[in-house]
């Protein structure tokens, strides 16, 4: 395996990786920091938590002239957590590694003249945002397309297959022909690839063998359980494994504030994570999460994709998914990076026939497991 320096990163992006405690390239980076040091269009699939942003975001980095106030790179994200962790990470990396870059996130739902305001005063050499606000600000004049040299599309199955791809194809319209284009994704499907590669000039593609990826670190277990008990085996199971940092996914969103509570009822240290909490309310609890003042997040499918949130040990799933993706998206939301993590699924009767169709889909073994006197046991 190449190091860093070798894949042809600089001394100062070496050396903030390192700071970041990153020092060996996991295997996405390894193969696209060359293609984007060249200025390649790259297509790169890669299973969640594998270091996809980092992927693009260090080569870019080395690739920003710092010198022109300039707008350079827009990197267009399905969801505003998102946009909110690369920006974090832009701004991690500008000040680790001593390269003057700047950055803004633009988002729905924020005030659209102060963004404009943050345009003209700062021209970032980055903007991280969403395609619906992007894409105005771009009709507005306010982002100068001309200058535009890379554009990153991440989480592209979101973003090229459903309502959002007529805006992210009318944002790369609009800039020069010889920006680069960069593609990435867990999952590229056949439509997503045919669509990317439409857009894209002679894209090195990246994809992973079987149809879909998943960090093979991450351990996969089940409990049959009725699902009048789901409660009751919840409570249990987190006092057996009494987790470090738990996401608790629920099928239906009404059941969202009933799971958090009967947990805190047991002390359990848990936040009903759904999409009525205001914007601020979110990024607190997620600090929260992060920092561990909140140990278990209850969620539905809404903060599945691409949150990063650094070591969560467990992902449950108080309702067992009945999309494929779905598991596969939850599941990711652990083994980040380095770490190690582990997928707990409830499963009814009903649904074990899913367990089979899930261990053949993504080649992973999903073990069977019980609770017995407070403790999670294996069943031979
Ligand atoms: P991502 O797939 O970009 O969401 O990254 C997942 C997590 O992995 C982030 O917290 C990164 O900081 C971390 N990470 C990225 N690259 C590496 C690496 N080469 N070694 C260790 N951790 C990494």
């Amino acid at each position: 395996m190449k190091s860093f320096s070798e894949l042809g990163l600089n001394d100062n992006i070496v050396k903030g990786l390192e700071l970041q405690g990153i020092t060996e390239p996991t295997e996405i980076q390894s193969l696209t920091i060359p293609e984007i040091l060249k200025n390649k269009d790259v297509i790169g699939e890669s299973f969640t938590g594998s270091g996809k942003t980092l992927a693009f975001l260090a080569p870019i980095f080395q690739k920003i002239n710092t010198e022109k106030r300039e707008m350079q790179v827009l990197i267009i994200q399905p969801t505003h957590e998102l946009v909110m962790q690369t920006e974090a990470q832009i701004k991690m990396l500008a000040v680790n590694s001593n390269v003057s870059v700047t950055s803004l996130t633009l988002i729905g739902d924020v005030n659209i003249f102060n963004q404009i305001k943050k345009l003209k005063e700062i021209k970032p050499h980055i903007i991280v945002g969403t395609p619906g606000r992007v894409l105005d600000l771009m009709n507005k004049k306010k982002i100068s397309a001309h200058t535009i040299k890379t554009i990153v599309i991440d989480e592209a199955d979101n973003l090229l297959d459903n309502t959002s791809s007529a805006f992210v194809k009318d944002i790369i319209k609009k800039t020069m022909k010889d920006r680069e284009i960069l593609i990435f994704s867990a999952t590229i499907n056949k439509n997503t690839l045919e669509t990317a590669k439409a857009l894209m000039k002679d894209p090195v593609i990246f994809k992973n063998e079987s149809n879909f990826s998943l960090n093979p670190v991450i351990e996969h277990m089940y409990i049959e359980t009725d699902p009048r008990e789901k409660s009751e085996v919840l409570r249990k199971l987190t006092s057996a494994i009494n987790p470090q940092k738990a996401v608790v996914f629920v099928n239906n969103v009404y059941n969202i504030d009933l799971v958090a509570e009967r947990l805190n009822y047991h002390n359990k240290n848990a936040f009903a994570m759904h999409n009525k909490l205001t914007k601020e309310q979110r990024q607190n609890a997620m600090e929260k999460f992060r920092k561990g003042q909140i140990k278990i997040l209850v969620s539905s499918d809404i903060s599945a994709r691409g949150l990063d949130i650094e070591n969560v040990t467990h992902i449950i799933n108080l309702d067992f998914p009945s999309n494929p993706l779905e598991y596969l998206h939850r599941a990711g939301r652990t083994a980040r990076g380095k770490n190690s993590g582990c997928t707990i699924s409830l499963v009814t009767a009903k649904e074990m026939h899913l367990i089979k169709k899930y261990e053949k889909e993504f080649k992973i073994k999903i073990v069977k497991k019980q609770l017995k006197q407070g403790q999670l046991l294996s069943i031979d």
